[in-house]
């Protein structure tokens, strides 16, 4: 037998700005379950993991499109009543210069094509710091570096405009808005909008819009989209089931093009090139689309109202312990509270799981201001799952730190 030598496979060096400090806490807890450790995990944003479920009339309209047959492929932009669907959905959320619509396979996707489908070698796109690490996840597999700007926590972690004109290169052909935000939950304001929509026109960018969590504003008002207040920019703004509809798993997310149709029916046209070369969406998971658009809503008053109290609490606790402050959040489920500690907040969050068996994820996996110090909690568990958590994060910052 010939002797070979076990040659290690290396994965591509590009992996390496590749970061997901959401799951990559998993080995960890991982460790502790095995110990028999029951963990609280306050850091996946999976609302059926808890007190939440999928409405029935959306499974309904899975089940019956099975059952009906809808099990090939279906059509590379998405079936055709649930791209009707979207664009009712649009006008709702007054966008009036749309483009294009498209399903894809949760917002995830929507990022992946639309980021792909943009950037050359050498472009950048500006991405929020604190971001969702999925962008500059998707940055990296397109050999890119994402080029951030500041969400100013002084100013209710809303964009910092002075730091996003000055990031601006030549270079520079997008900006991303997740609003409601991860990690932050802050929301942003009209002028707000105006002021990013007017710098996109200035210097002709696309404005990626995520709006996974435009209905779970938690007090009065209701998400404005960028793409509305500005229809002549070029804008694609992000929805999906994930959140609003509580149906993570089913993996439907779309993508609304707007803006002057001259100005965006190359980039379009390249977008639905790439949507054609990976086949499709899941299929008959797209029939929940026009059941939960135009279906009833009362689901979301039940989960704004638990996500009300639920973040009042974590609010209320993070603003009276030692060495925790914290930015009341005003959409979606996450709290991003600065945390004053002499070591890495990684460290304390490790320390976290280890000892008290509790699972939030560290603000540096989120990127921050240099200095600052922070962690994300997903506040979906109910009060009592909550209580008992920042019981246990406000005895070890006590042991810890004195
Ligand atoms: N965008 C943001 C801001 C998110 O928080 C998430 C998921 O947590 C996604 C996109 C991905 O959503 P999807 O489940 O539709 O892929």
């Amino acid at each position: 037998m010939p002797i070979t030598q076990t040659r290690e496979i290396i994965a591509a060096a590009r992996l390496q700005n590749v970061r997901y400090a959401i799951r990559d806490l998993a080995c960890v807890a991982d460790e502790v379950a095995r110990q028999g450790h029951k963990i609280l995990p306050l850091n996946i944003g999976d609302p059926i993991n808890f007190d939440f479920e999928t409405p029935p009339h959306l499974i309904e309209a899975v089940y019956k499109a099975m059952r009906e047959g809808k099990n090939g492929y279906a059509p590379s932009p998405g079936v055709k009543e649930a791209l009707d669907a979207i664009r009712a959905e649009a006008e709702r959320k007054k966008i009036t210069s749309v483009q294009d619509v498209f399903v894809t396979t949760g917002v995830s996707e929507t990022v992946d094509l639309c980021l792909t489908a943009l950037l050359n070698p050498g472009d950048d796109l500006l991405t929020p710091s604190p971001d969702y690490p999925l962008y500059s996840a998707v940055l990296a597999r397109l050999d890119l570096k994402p080029n951030t700007y500041d969400l100013n926590e002084e100013d209710g972690w809303q964009p910092d405009l002075f730091d996003i004109t000055r990031k601006i290169t030549p270079r520079t052909r997008g900006i991303v808005l997740i609003n409601p935000n991860n990690p932050t939950g802050s929301v942003c304001t009209r002028s707000m909008l105006e002021k990013i929509a007017e710098l996109a026109r200035r210097h002709n960018l696309v404005i990626f819009a995520d709006e996974i969590y435009d209905k779970l504003i938690l007090d009065d008002g209701e998400t404005i989209s960028i793409a509305a207040v500005a229809p002549d920019v070029p804008a694609v703004t992000f929805g999906g089931l994930s959140k609003n509809y509580l149906a993570p798993g089913w993996r439907i997310g779309w993508g609304v093009v707007s803006g002057d149709a001259a100005a965006v029916k190359q980039y379009s046209e390249g977008i639905q090139k790439l949507l054609r070369a990976r086949l499709c969406a899941n299929h008959p998971e797209q029939y929940a689309i026009r059941a939960a658009l135009e279906g009833p809503q009362d689901h979301l008053i039940e989960v704004r109202r638990k996500l009300r109290g639920r973040r009042d609490l974590t609010v209320r606790w993070a603003n009276s312990t030692p060495r925790l402050r914290c930015v009341s959040p005003r959409g979606a489920f996450y709290a991003f509270p600065r945390i004053d500690i002499p070591e890495g907040d990684e460290v304390f969050v490790r320390e976290l799981i280890v000892q008290k068996h509790v699972m939030v994820v560290h603000g540096s996996g989120f990127g921050q201001k240099p200095g600052t110090k922070h962690f994300r909690i997903v506040f979906l568990p109910d009060e009592e799952t909550l209580s008992r958590a920042y019981a246990a994060i406000a005895e070890l910052l006590s042991e810890r730190y004195h």
